[in-house]
């Protein structure tokens, strides 16, 4: 490469990096906010209920709140890096990723294929981090937090993070290399997934209906007392799904009365509880609303990343 293309390719970056850099920070960082800030309000808010389905005895303190939150905007920072590289590597041609909008069917296998993906990396990342020789430089940091908390979504060292941030470049440069454009709007819910049901997994309060695990297909998606496990005993190794921890013999054996226990049903009258739940399937249907129409906005006009 002749010195000015150097030159050009270097302002071009450069360029690329300032015009990306708010909208990149605001969305990285907003994620985080906004899913642990709405689980806390949401725990604050239906207090009585949460009470009665706390997974443990023990309380999160003031320190493992400041260490959490801490950590996790360092690992924003990190996924903020991440994500620009990632943006720099589309424009640059390296990375094909399909920004205007796809098919929804397109979206959808796109979608499941990287949420499957995502959680195989992860159990099997996660376990190597449990091994002695790499646990204390990796994976330790994130285990101070005994008693989880919406805010431990994040909480990781500079090492932990860098491995978890690696997989949707890792994966976009393998899609790229097979030939696939991989559509930008299965990306944007993969990672706002990614975000709630992190912070779902360390919300401290069983989340999941009674009788979860007496269903076959639904007992595949973990809840989160198996996350709350992995915290106090060391099992359950899994993050969207539970059949990775089946498959390897790394499941509590006491998980199914564990979950039972916590997931207490609604202490309400049954009146109350259908408009309840109905109330929940119009929240359900309006925040899916939102989402995809945040992801359309996003894809008719990709420069707001
Ligand atoms: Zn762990
Ligand atoms: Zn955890």
């Amino acid at each position: 490469m002749q010195p000015s293309e150097a030159q050009s390719t270097l302002d071009y970056t450069i360029d690329l990096v300032t015009s990306h850099f708010v909208n990149v920070l605001y969305f990285d960082l907003g994620r985080y906010l906004i899913a642990a800030g709405a689980m806390t309000a949401a725990l604050l808010i239906f207090r009585g209920y949460a009470k009665a389905r706390q997974i443990q005895k023990r309380k999160a303190n003031r320190g493992d709140y400041i260490r959490e939150i801490s950590s996790s905007l360092r690992t924003v920072f990190v996924f903020f890096v991440t994500t620009l590289a990632t943006i720099i590597g589309v424009e640059f041609g390296v990375i094909n990723l399909k920004i205007d909008s796809a098919p929804l069917l397109t979206v959808a296998w796109h979608f499941a294929l990287i949420v499957l993906l995502h959680d195989a990396y992860f159990y099997w990342i996660h376990r190597a981090m449990h091994t002695k020789r790499l646990f204390k430089a990796t994976h330790l940091h994130h285990h101070k937090s005994r008693t989880p908390t919406p805010w431990t979504a994040y909480s990781f060292s500079t090492w932990e993070a860098a491995v978890e941030a690696a997989f949707v470049p890792l994966f976009l440069l393998i899609t790229s290399m097979m030939g696939i454009a991989f559509a930008g709007f299965a990306m944007f819910l993969f990672l706002w997934n990614m975000i709630i049901r992190n912070v779902m997994a360390h919300a401290g309060h069983e989340l999941f209906p009674a009788g979860w695990l007496d269903i076959p297909v639904l007992r595949w998606i973990s809840t989160t007392t198996h996350h709350d496990l992995h915290h106090s005993s060391g099992y359950n190794f899994g993050f969207y799904f539970t059949w990775w921890d089946k498959w390897m013999g790394t499941e509590h054996p006491r998980y199914a009365e564990a979950f039972n226990a916590n997931a207490k049903p609604l202490p309400f009258p049954k009146v109350t509880r259908q408009l309840a739940e109905r109330v929940s399937v119009i929240c359900a249907a309006l925040l899916a609303a939102g989402v995809t129409l945040n992801g359309w906005l996003i894809a008719a006009e990709p420069g707001l990343i």
